[in-house]
């Protein structure tokens, strides 16, 4: 029999992405108007494991939906990753009468949340906040297009000191696993050539692609770098190699780090969190659990949870196709 749902709980864990505001108020509000009780957990697990539970009304998020990371803070939590640690975390949410769980992070959070719930048969539904969108299951995650947003605002700043001094500039973005913020942010700020880890380009090949674009007339490069690229060891060495080769071009490295993951979320994160936070408490209302809240197409869609952390969210190949008719 479905267990009743009166209270529910939400928290924020693993890496912070703009938006996440957003996704919490909308899980408070949407709990508020389905009449039902909501608290909010500090700090992800580690906080859920301490006990550092508040009660959170439709009043109590006011003016958040602006405010970058999380008014609940994130964390990494290796106690949740044992079983004594997950019964303190399950004895507090039975203290504070918690009846159900959302739980918005990546693919690690999804996977804590997954073995919490079997554990304990509790309810969880988990929302995809993370700046890589790096989900499989949903079109966009929650903070990635204000992230992509800044990637390009940054970059075009960059363009103008690359133009000025002629300099090939070589511009690191962050995706450790995953290229589409340097695939997308590259296309937008009209870079020569993007290095993602979806694709090894090859040195021979970048230094080709970069001779010639120096014969048909660019006096200034720039070249946006995934993080987790396997072109080169790292950006650094990508550019003395690319130096060392190509002694015509005055190399430059720009690292952007942790900028992406700041600053207020853009409307599209805003809407899409605000989405994304009503269909949440819904599905909980509607007896779910385990499952990911998504976007496909521009609809709202639910997925297992394990479906959406065991596959990975491709790239499209006509946007790389794009990509490789921009660069000609
Ligand atoms: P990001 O994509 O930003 O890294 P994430 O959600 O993938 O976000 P992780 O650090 O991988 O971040 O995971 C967050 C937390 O989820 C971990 O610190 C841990 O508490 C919990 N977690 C991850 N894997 C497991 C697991 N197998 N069992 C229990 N808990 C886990």
């Amino acid at each position: 029999m479905k267990k009743l749902i009166k209270k529910i709980g939400v928290l924020t864990s693993g890496g912070d992405a703009p938006g996440m505001n957003a996704a919490i108020r909308a899980v408070i509000r949407a709990a508020s108007y389905y009449k039902l009780e909501s608290v909010g957990i500090y700090r992800g697990y580690e906080g859920l494991i301490e006990g550092d539970i508040i009660t959170l009304t439709a009043r109590d998020v006011h003016h958040i939906i602006q405010k970058g990371g999380t008014i609940l803070k994130s964390a990494r939590s290796d106690e949740f990753r044992t079983i004594e640690g997950r019964k303190k975390a399950y004895d507090y949410l039975d203290k504070n009468e918690v009846d159900a769980l959302v739980v918005i992070g990546g693919d690690g959070s999804f996977t804590g949340a997954m073995v919490f719930s079997k554990e304990y048969n509790f309810p969880v539904i988990g929302l995809p906040g993370t700046i890589d969108n790096d989900i499989y299951g949903t079109d966009f995650t929650i903070g990635y297009d204000t992230a992509l947003n800044t990637a390009v605002e940054v970059i075009d700043k960059i363009r103008d000191t690359a133009s000025s001094h002629n300099r090939l500039f070589f511009v690191e973005v962050m995706g450790r696993d995953a290229g589409f913020i340097a695939l997308n942010s590259g296309i937008g700020a009209g870079a020569e050539e993007i290095l993602i880890p979806e694709e090894d380009m090859g040195l021979d090949r970048l230094l080709l692609s970069l001779e010639k674009s120096r014969r048909s007339g660019k006096t200034s490069s720039l070249v946006v770098v995934a993080e987790g690229d396997k072109t080169g060891e790292n950006v650094f060495q990508l550019a003395s190699y690319v130096e060392e080769n190509l002694p015509q071009y005055d190399v430059r490295v720009s690292v952007l780090g942790h900028m992406q993951r700041g600053g207020a979320p853009s409307c599209f994160d805003r809407v899409l969190a605000s989405r994304m936070g009503v269909k949440a408490v819904e599905l909980l209302l509607d007896g779910k659990s385990n499952l990911m809240v998504g976007m496909i197409n521009n609809e709202m869609v639910d997925i297992d949870l394990e479906l959406a952390v065991k596959e990975h969210h491709k790239i499209n190949p006509e946007i790389l196709r794009v990509s490789e008719i921009m660069s000609v």
